[in-house]
């Protein structure tokens, strides 16, 4: 009888143990360490290599009930203004009172870039911090930031989201991308999130890699990995548009409601425009550029969208549309070399999904 009690305790004890960890349990990323219903502030440092390290700041949202792991992430680029002041916002407005699950920020993966104002690269390495994931452990910083971002933030969650804008010299309309992977339940669910996520023009992306060891971009590091993710563009030439930022920290909100962890209804954004494709424009020249067409309008094939001039001004050249579509972004600023990007052409695909 005694024997029974004392077993009977024993499993009331591990039963409680077990209850109370996954209630209390914390949940750590770098330095952030968050108890449930708390939220924590730290970095996940990349570590010296062949050259130096880094800090990443993160911050943890623990919410107070269980739920999936979302992580949000900004500043790859380090110049895409908006993207990085909308996840600062989202690192205030998210309450882990409110949240179910747990949300991993990172605002500013790039720090060097944001530092010395470098639009594209990291200025440690001269490398984009969105082409070398899922990175190596003794590469360069942006392979060493890569690694560890796959191992500390990509792998312990179930969802994710990229943010992306127009940079120091690229005049951009908001999108986002829905990467095609083939796998039907997973593309069901980055469909719903693009539509949940809300900007209205959405590019289709079909040839994204499918090794997840040569995984290049981070939402495919994600995606490859079979967790949901998608990214998203608003911002433009260094501005920080409260447009902008609205409608990428409402974006997310609108996400994480469809996810449940956030009360209240997740409308979808009804009719958007989808890109099967993007072509993009390239200048056969150095010189001076001046756009004759804004972010966001709609060009038909060989219509004139700017011209290049030498720089005394003697000759002109003209720049125009290799398609018919939406200008997604346009270059900002003069400075053009030959072979720059001009524009971004969004071909409208033919049937609505
Ligand atoms: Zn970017």
């Amino acid at each position: 009888m005694l024997r029974t009690t004392r077993l009977m305790v024993v499993l009331w004890l591990l039963m409680a143990g077990l209850i109370w960890g996954q209630e209390h349990g914390t949940f750590t990323v770098g330095t952030a360490k968050a108890a449930r219903g708390q939220k924590a502030v730290g970095v996940l440092e990349v570590p010296a290599g062949v050259d130096e390290g880094t800090p990443i700041p993160v911050v943890v949202v623990h919410g107070s009930r269980p739920g999936p792991v979302l992580a949000l992430v900004s500043g790859s680029h380090g110049t895409e203004y908006a993207s990085i002041i909308a996840v600062e916002k989202l690192i205030t407005k998210l309450d882990p009172r409110e949240v179910s699950g747990t949300v991993i920020l990172l605002p500013l993966v790039n720090l060097a870039s944001f530092e010395q104002k470098v639009p594209h690269l990291n200025p440690v390495d001269k490398k984009s911090m969105n082409r070398f994931y899922p990175g190596k452990k003794d590469g360069t910083q942006t392979d060493r930031a890569s690694y560890w971002i796959t191992k500390e933030v990509v792998e312990p969650s179930d969802y994710l989201i990229d943010y992306h804008g127009g940079d120091l010299d690229e005049n951009l309309r908001p999108y986002s991308y829905w990467v095609k992977t083939g796998n039907e339940k997973l593309d069901a669910k980055t469909h719903d999130m693009v539509l949940a996520f809300g900007l209205d023009h959405i590019i289709i992306t079909t040839d994204r890699p499918q090794d997840p060891a040569a995984s290049r971009f981070l939402d495919n590091t994600a995606i490859t990995r079979g967790k949901a993710a998608l990214a998203v563009e608003a911002g433009y030439a260094g501005t920080v548009d409260p447009t902008d930022v609205r409608a990428l920290v409402e974006g997310t909100l609108n996400v994480m409601r469809y996810l449940k962890m956030l009360p209240g209804p997740a409308p979808f954004v009804e009719h958007p425009v989808w890109f099967e494709k993007i072509v993009t424009v390239s200048s056969d020249q150095t010189g001076i550029f001046y756009p004759t067409v804004q972010r966001g309008s709609y060009v038909a094939t060989g219509m004139k969208i700017g011209c290049v001039t030498d720089f005394a001004n003697q000759k002109e050249y003209e720049v125009r549309a290799s398609a018919a579509g939406v200008i997604t972004y346009i270059c900002a600023v003069p400075s053009m070399n030959k072979g720059d990007t001009v524009a971004n052409i969004g071909v409208v695909a033919a049937e609505s999904r």
